[in-house]
């Protein structure tokens, strides 16, 4: 029975929703019925179990790419400018670009804000 974690937006409790099967998460999913049991509100946000919450000191350097991918996917953009920071100190990238994006994530701006912005910079120019 697949099992899912949320954190409802509305009264921030930690919630874990059960379904008969995939399909029933699917279905929700698509028609955006998570509820949460407390409240009752559907504004939920899907927390992604494979990675623990963020924990100061966390070695991006050890993480698998999956787990890099979970990092993203969870969309908390501090914590992916964190890990852009750490991996781009590892491997020495100095491009301005690099920086710039990553300086941004960490003060938590949106990937698309940032995207956005710098296609417009691109074509400017
Ligand atoms: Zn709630």
């Amino acid at each position: 029975m697949p099992s899912y974690d949320y954190r409802c937006n509305s009264c921030g409790r930690k919630i874990n929703l059960f379904y008969k099967s995939y399909k029933d998460y699917d279905a929700a999913t698509a028609a955006g019925t998570h509820t949460c049991p407390h409240c009752g509100s559907r504004q939920l946000t899907r927390l992604i179990s494979r990675v623990a919450i963020p924990k100061p000191g966390r070695d991006y350097k050890q993480m698998s790419s999956n787990e890099m991918l979970s990092v993203m996917e969870g969309g908390n953009s501090r914590e992916v400018g964190e890990m852009f920071h750490e991996l781009g100190a590892d491997q020495g990238i100095t491009d301005p670009a690099f920086g710039e994006i990553t300086e941004r994530l960490r003060g938590g701006d949106s990937p698309e804000a940032i995207e956005r912005d710098l296609g417009t910079s691109d074509s400017g120019e």
